[in-house]
């Protein structure tokens, strides 16, 4: 890049000009979660030790190396020994056991000068060793406290093991299912994807983050890294600010709200200044407007990014990033190897270091780590907790409940204990593909495969035969590309028709068929964005192979996304999506299969009819030419010559082996004034012979408004369970608070008018009322 030109483009992106007006909103004084921490003395401690510190050492508080045991760009961090001792690193990513933790941390707390410990940080994303679905499956439970549970069995898990810190939750809203990080997300909405982000840090932190079995939160990646372009990982995102601060920011405030202690930058540009590099987002937004008082790290080699991005060189994009809010700089070392240099330029100034150090002294201080450095490794405890009963049989529960049953034609779900079941497809005998994507700590060899979970479950009661049916991909390059960090899928070389007729001769023998086919979970995740969302081709093959026999046909898809399934729905009688369940999956789907479990999940991001559909979402605008009731083609209305605008399963939408009836609305009134609230109420029936739950959804639209508003917006949701026969009364309460929104000129207000409100069992099939708020 041109030199002359850096200074301009640094005053430029400092000052974040389209931004600055957005500036002054003012601080969100939302109770956060009670730290316990003194914080006179933390700062009087902090003020003596930083006192001490050379500008050296506290660059080196800013330094986040990679202990190595997951990277996820081309660099890793050399020499972490000689770096530790000579005061040059802050922290360790991914680094685990009590063993290693504590001899790293000796280093550290022995041989530095000023003895400062290190926190210890990594993914623990969806568990820790016993894995939970995906955090796409885990949304679709739509149960909080449940999603709490298992964010507190995680941090357990992990600070017995040495940890402290997780990088975690992802909040990131993504309403494209190419993108493959969408499976690490709680899906499309705004409203639930709030509730969950601070579930997470509930769960992670505890009500005490000092405490030996919590660890502090990393909300991540901040931010709109949901919404890069074409669902191509890493890419652009360029948005309205009223978009932004509606649909995609709430998520990381709910998580700020709830008092997680860090946040991570993302690698997306946005509206043309990177997140990493971005002072309005990180300092004007994030400190001023939310008032967030935790550490700031960004994603892995980050600020290096930004040279690509083309901010400059590593000097000038580290000077940027620390001027535009970042505290730690995780694994790429532009921080330790180019701050000084720019202190004596004038690039930064020593404000900026000392603050980045003392938010990163403030974390360790709030975890307890001057207290104790060795608080979170415990051999003792790491046996007993790691992978203990309770937290499997817990994993096993949740895994069921994560499930979503997508069509049951004549009641083909629940199988019966007895007769014969071929069980077919790449994805059956593969225990490694069970745990998901993320999911670094995953003891791989011994978690089982579905076949093996269902014969263990069932036992002799039923027999079960088995053949693989098709290879995961036809293209042996790109099931490579599928199958990394070991996570295999057996492949046989034999031809398709070999395979195929293997397969039908298996599902001849058995009285119905289960077709275990999808995704490798390394299809989703980061940096596996698909741009074809069908189950693989040859699969597809193999499933419309089985069905001609005749033999009903059960498809349990594996994904880490909504797929496109618009063939299977059209000719497979019965769909369960399994996602990836993680280390009880096997014995959890066998439950759903069985009976044993009524499912109950309820999808969290729209699935398309195809990919042409996309991005698809529900809380979509109108447009100033709708179509009209019934029609799904009219000339000169907003539609396609090809697909109707419909979903193939709208967001919200899970079936169950009950059915449910709702009643009609009931309002309390039907309008009322901003300081007052109105109930909703609707009966709610099982109809079916189960004892079942449903997650009773509630909606709604403000007609008029000063900017466009959504068609539907969800504001509350009950997961109900009934008997079979039982009916209950279910009542939401709605205040004007319930309404605001963020207005053109970003003020949250609640407009006086006519609303609609929905409730249902998903966002299309719903009953309606409407009301007015004075
Ligand atoms: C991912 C983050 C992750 C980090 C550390 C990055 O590539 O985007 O989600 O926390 O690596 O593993």
């Amino acid at each position: 890049m041109n030199k002359r030109i850096i200074p301009a483009l640094a005053a430029v992106l400092l000052m974040a000009a389209p931004f600055a007006t957005q500036a002054q909103r003012k601080v969100d004084k939302t109770p956060r979660l009670a730290i316990k921490t003194d914080e006179r003395k933390m700062d009087a401690f902090i003020d003596k030790l930083m006192a001490k510190m050379t500008l050296d050492e506290k660059i080196g508080q800013l330094n986040l190396p990679t202990g190595g045991e997951a990277t996820t760009g081309s660099a890793v961090s050399t020499d972490l020994e000689s770096k530790i001792k000579a005061g040059q690193v802050g922290g360790v990513f991914s680094l685990t056991t009590p063993d290693r933790v504590r001899k790293t941390q000796e280093l550290a707390v022995n041989h530095s000068r000023l003895k400062i410990p290190l926190i210890f940080g990594q993914d623990v994303i969806h568990g820790y060793k016993t894995l939970f679905p995906i955090p796409l499956g885990l949304s679709a439970t739509w149960d909080l406290g449940l999603i709490e549970q298992t964010a507190r069995i995680a941090a357990t898990e992990a600070s017995a093991d040495g940890l402290n810190w997780a990088y975690s939750p992802m909040v990131d809203i993504s309403r494209d299912p190419r993108w493959g990080r969408i499976s690490e997300g709680s899906g499309e909405d705004t409203y639930l994807g709030s509730q969950i982000a601070a579930a997470m840090v509930r769960g992670l932190q505890g009500d005490d983050l000092a405490a030996n079995n919590t660890l502090m939160a990393c909300v991540k990646h901040f931010a709109l890294y949901g919404a890069a372009e074409a669902g191509r990982d890493y890419n652009t995102t360029d948005m309205s600010l009223h978009r932004m601060y509606n649909e995609y920011l709430p998520p990381y405030k709910a998580a700020v709200d709830a008092g997680a202690g860090s946040i991570m930058t993302s690698f997306n540009d946005i509206n043309g200044v990177p997140a990493t590099a971005n002072h309005w987002l990180l300092t004007d937004v994030l400190k001023e407007q939310w008032g967030f008082k935790g550490m700031v790290a960004t994603d892995y080699t980050a600020i290096n990014e930004l040279i690509d991005h083309g901010l400059g060189d590593l000097q000038q994009v580290s000077a940027l990033s620390l001027k535009a809010g970042v505290d730690m700089d995780m694994v790429g070392e532009g921080f330790l190897t180019t701050l000084q240099k720019s202190l004596q330029e004038g690039r930064v100034n020593e404000e900026d270091i000392n603050r980045a150090c003392r938010n990163v002294l403030i974390a360790k201080y709030r975890l307890g780590l001057f207290d104790d450095p060795y608080k979170y490794c415990s051999e003792e405890r790491a046996k007993k907790e790691i992978l203990s009963k309770a937290h499997l049989d817990f994993a096993r529960d949740v895994a069921a409940q994560s499930f979503v049953l997508l069509k049951n034609e004549n009641n083909t779900l629940p199988l019966k204990k007895t007769g014969t079941v071929a069980l077919i497809g790449p994805l059956a005998n593969t225990g490694s593909n069970m745990p998901g994507t993320w999911s670094v700590n995953a003891d791989l060899k011994n978690t089982q495969s579905l076949l093996a979970g269902m014969q263990e479950v069932v036992g002799a009661d039923v027999k079960i035969l088995h053949s693989l049916g098709s290879n995961l991909l036809d293209d042996v390059a790109y099931q490579e590309r599928a199958t990394m960090f070991g996570r295999e899928i057996p492949r046989d070389n034999r031809s398709e028709e070999t395979l195929v007729a293997e397969a039908v001769a298996t599902a001849k023998q058995a009285d119905v068929v289960v077709a275990a086919l999808g995704e490798s979970s390394e299809m989703s995740g980061e940096s596996s964005s698909r741009t074809d969302l069908n189950i693989p081709a040859v699969q597809q093959r193999l499933l419309a192979a089985l069905l001609k026999t005749g033999k009903p046909v059960v498809l349990v898809v594996f994904a880490g996304r909504p797929l496109t399934l618009t063939w299977e729905q059209a000719n497979v009688p019965a769909i369960l999506d399994v996602w990836f369940g993680g280390t009880q999956a096997a014995k959890a789907i066998t439950d759903v299969l069985f009976g044993d479990v009524n499912p109950s999940g309820k999808i969290t991001a729209t699935f398309p009819k195809n990919v042409g559909q996309i991005p698809i979402y529900y809380s979509h605008k109108n447009t100033g030419r709708p179509l009209a009731e019934g029609k799904w083609f009219q000339k000169f209305r907003s539609n396609y010559l090809d697909v109707d605008n419909e979903p193939l399963y709208p967001f919200g939408y899970g079936l169950s082996y009950s059915s449910f009836a709702y009643s009609d609305i009931t309002l309390s009134k039907t309008s009322f004034s901003q300081g007052d609230s109105i109930v909703v109420s609707v009966t709610l029936t099982n109809t079916g012979k189960m004892a079942g739950k449903e997650v009773v959804q509630l909606y709604t639209q403000d007609l008029v408004g000063s900017i466009t508003r959504p068609v539907k917006e969800l504001k509350s949701f009950q997961k109900i369970e009934l008997k079979a026969g039982e009916r209950k009364q279910v009542v939401f309460h709605i205040s004007a608070e319930d309404l605001k929104f963020y207005n053109a000129d970003l003020q949250y207000v609640a407009e006086p008018g006519d609303f609609k409100v929905f409730v249902g069992g998903n966002s299309r099939d719903v009953k309606e009322a409407e009301f007015s708020l004075q």
